[in-house]
């Protein structure tokens, strides 16, 4: 199956990359894992298409830092690139397991991390409890951003 990214980030401004590697040179997920640089992203996704790159995890180690284009002589909107490849990525299954168990926390608690002896340490430094996360408000911002179409929630 092969689904599209295109229609989400205009690929012809793919073109625009003459290869620098000034985005990579500067991503800073590339200095502390075998992340997959942005100047190889537009490469691959050139020569091989962006069904390649989806199915690679290294994908998810990118943070969105935005420094690759904020640095790109050529002005390319990398960080739409990698969100589109990530959102096309999610549709086929291909993503983190933890990234997975946090939305699922997220939808389900309203919060991305289990917080049960979070209100003993608040007591414990003289702070009120949390007061109670809304959940079905949180949910509703998840469905409306399209999440239930990428993973169940
Ligand atoms: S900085 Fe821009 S032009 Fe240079 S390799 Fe990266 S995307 Fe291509
Ligand atoms: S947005 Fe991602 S690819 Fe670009 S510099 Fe930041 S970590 Fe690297």
């Amino acid at each position: 199956m092969t689904i599209k990214i295109w229609k989400f980030f205009q690929r012809e401004q793919l073109f625009e990359c003459y290869q620098c590697a000034r985005c990579t040179g500067s991503c800073p997920a590339m200095e502390v894992a075998p992340a997959l640089g942005p100047r190889e992203t537009i490469l691959i996704c050139l020569n091989q298409g962006h069904d390649r790159v989806v199915e690679d995890e290294k994908l998810w180690l990118c943070c969105t830092c935005n420094v690759c284009e904020d640095r790109c002589p050529q002005e390319i909107p990398i960080c739409d690139l990698l969100v589109a490849l990530r959102n096309s990525a999610a549709r086929r299954g291909n993503i983190p397991i933890r990234l997975g168990m946090a939305i699922e926390l997220l939808a389900k608690t309203g919060r991305s991390m289990i917080v049960h002896q979070l209100d003993e340490m608040r007591a414990h430094h003289g702070l009120a409890p949390l007061p109670p996360a809304p959940v079905d408000e949180v949910r509703d911002i998840l469905k409306k951003t399209g999440l239930d179409e990428v993973i169940e929630i």
